[in-house]
């Protein structure tokens, strides 16, 4: 454990020990729902393609709505490694609770990260959702089915860049496109996601375009569903984060 120099109650891990956290097995887990991703990727967009002929006007809106919900589910699941479980816990901790606390510790380990273990773990929550949308009808005659059909499909996509994004928004090195995207905010500014690492990473969960964060927090979201959550479990929000005497001194 180390202490944060700017705010003495919060404490945090070491980040040497937990940059060499990353479970050789969880990397080649990682790497084959990478495959599996590309290949069920490859599947349904041959289908999409079929009919994009009768149903070409589903893209635009399904692309625009998965846009915005792929900032929710970005948001929803980093709010739930930020907050939640321990590294202490056995296989999730290491594979899937570290690379959450370690960002916090040391916002720019996630630039050193390689394609794998920044996008990989995205890919391999994608694939049951994409393995549900082959079950999906993507025919002219089922037009609600197909819907949502092209939705999850670029949902999933959207999804699996999230990481990627996050990546460039602590990016030193960006080039001039890329920085025009973040300017205008078609994806995560860098500047915005600053105030979630701002000390005690308890809001602006949103990485994909950020887009959300406002609406989110001014409806008290996330403390909402932390409140509902400790009343059933009893469980401590952000104490494997933060340290438990900080994690307590949020709530009051
Ligand atoms: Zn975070
Ligand atoms: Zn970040």
């Amino acid at each position: 454990m180390q202490e944060n120099e700017h705010i003495t109650p919060i404490i945090q891990r070491n980040k040497e020990e937990l940059a060499t956290g990353y479970p050789k097995w969880f990397r080649f887990l990682e790497t084959i729902g990478l495959i599996i991703f590309f290949i069920l990727v490859g599947i349904i967009a041959f289908r999409i393609i079929k009919v994009t002929a009768d149903l070409w006007y589903f893209i635009i809106p399904s692309l625009i709505l998965a846009w915005i919900f792929s900032d929710f589910i970005g948001g929803l699941v980093h709010w739930a490694g930020d907050t939640w479980g321990s590294v202490d816990m056995p296989i999730l901790g290491p594979a899937l609770i570290r690379p959450f606390r370690e960002h916090h510790v040391d916002p720019y380990a996630i630039t050193r990260h390689d394609f794998i273990e920044t996008n990989a773990a995205c890919a391999l929550g994608g694939v049951p959702i994409l393995l549900s949308c082959l079950l999906l009808k993507i025919e002219k005659d089922f037009p609600l089915s197909s819907f949502i059909a092209f939705f999850v499909f670029f949902l999933t996509l959207f999804v699996l860049f999230t990481n990627q994004i996050h990546k460039w928004a602590h990016s030193k090195k960006r080039n001039k496109f890329l920085i025009l995207l973040q300017n205008v905010r078609v994806i995560l500014n860098p500047e915005h996601h600053q105030i979630h690492h701002t000390p005690p990473f308890n809001k602006y969960y949103c990485i994909t375009t950020g887009w959300l964060n406002y609406f989110l927090n001014s409806i008290g979201f996330f403390p909402k569903l932390e409140k509902l959550i400790m009343k059933y479990t009893k469980a401590l929000p952000r104490r494997d984060d933060i340290g438990i005497e900080a994690a307590k001194k949020e709530l009051k």
